[in-house]
């Protein structure tokens, strides 16, 4: 038997390379040797203020595009997080076992707090969804980037006092990634990394950004004051676009490091935004296609909800006996 993959990407904002180059593209990679599910989680997204038309609009998008960058639903399931609803019913329960000492030190937690006027009780209590959602389906391995790998520690925690409190109920999710994507950061700004929801025109090339925005903003990446690449003492800018460009094109360090070395910056950014465009342009053709099907991805979401809803199903009766909840039959 193949062991179990779950990893998940929120519907807000628009998909960008960090996203793609950190987790979206090993998603592809990993679907034929592992039984992966994947889910767009929008209950996630609304533990912060969406407009409900648009979470719902891009939910879809989020979908169509995960086909367009090869996910095969034959294969592996893509799922709405809200269409299968064992995800929150369980979140309930692990939150019963979760003190809130360990929510509070989440550093995500910290940071997406401090940006926010009123805090609601779902961002506190976003990373008990988080361990639902890969508990629930009894996931062995779930591959995210390191902005996530403390929620990923959290959850071993949290399965390890249900398990220990109610009896061997969860399988512990592997918190060693079989394969390590890039982090990508933030083209205006290099200390952060490229987010979904940060603001600022030139921060992030989306995934169905035209050649002309991807040029563009690349152009206008932060750099340093340097006139040309200089491989020892490149500041985080240059090291960046090099990585971008290492992740699209699959270069080794060796290669790239010969490759780029002595290159005028502008030469460098001119080469860098030519590969993005190169191997987004076939993404974004299939991405059309599918989206221009009347009912094709909501047909995706709908079978691979099914499939799945059977394997959380059994875990929440599962979960519901060895805590004494009453389930009939
Ligand atoms: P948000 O700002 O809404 O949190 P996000 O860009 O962080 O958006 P998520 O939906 O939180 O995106 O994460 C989806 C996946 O992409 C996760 O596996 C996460 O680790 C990965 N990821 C997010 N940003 C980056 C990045 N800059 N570089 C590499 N991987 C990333
Ligand atoms: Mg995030």
């Amino acid at each position: 038997m193949k062991a179990r993959v779950f990893s998940g990407i929120q519907p807000t904002g628009s998909p960008h390379i960090g996203n793609y180059l950190g987790a979206l593209k090993n998603w592809v990679k990993i679907q034929y040797d592992y039984e992966s599910i994947f889910g767009i989680v929008d209950l996630h997204a609304i533990t912060i203020y969406q407009d409900p038309k648009e979470l719902r609009a891009k939910s879809l998008e989020l979908a169509g595009m995960l086909l367009a960058i090869g996910i095969d639903p034959k294969q592996t399931a893509i799922v709405v997080q809200s269409s299968v609803h064992g995800h929150a019913e369980l979140a309930w329960m692990l939150t019963c076992v979760t003190p809130i000492g360990w929510l509070e030190r989440m550093t995500q937690y910290k940071a997406k707090a401090a940006a926010q006027e009123t805090i609601s009780d779902g961002l506190l209590q976003y990373p008990v969804l988080m361990a639902a959602d890969i508990l629930i389906y009894q996931a062995a391995i779930v591959p995210v980037g390191d902005d996530q790998s403390q929620h990923l520690e959290l959850t071993r925690d949290i399965a390890q006092r249900f398990n220990s409190l109610y009896g061997e109920t969860f399988v512990m999710p592997a918190t060693k990634l079989p394969t390590v994507g890039a982090r990508v950061m933030g083209l205006d700004d290099p200390e952060k990394k490229m987010s979904k929801s940060a603001t600022g025109a030139n921060h992030a090339i989306n995934l169905l950004d035209d050649p002309k925005d991807i040029r563009k903003k690349i152009m206008r990446a932060t750099t340093d004051s340097n006139p040309a690449v200089d491989i020892e003492t490149m500041g985080p800018g240059v090291a960046n676009l090099i990585a971008i460009y290492q992740a699209f094109t699959e270069m080794p360090d060796h290669a790239a490091k010969a490759h780029f070395a002595g290159m005028r910056y502008g030469d460098l950014k001119k080469t860098v935004a030519e590969a993005v465009i190169g191997a987004l342009e076939p993404i974004q053709q299939r991405y059309r296609e599918i989206i221009a099907e009347p009912g094709h991805v909501e047909g995706v979401l709908k079978a691979s909800a099914e499939r799945v809803s059977v394997i959380a199903n059994d875990t929440v009766v599962k979960v519901k006996r060895a805590m004494g909840l009453y389930t009939p039959d």
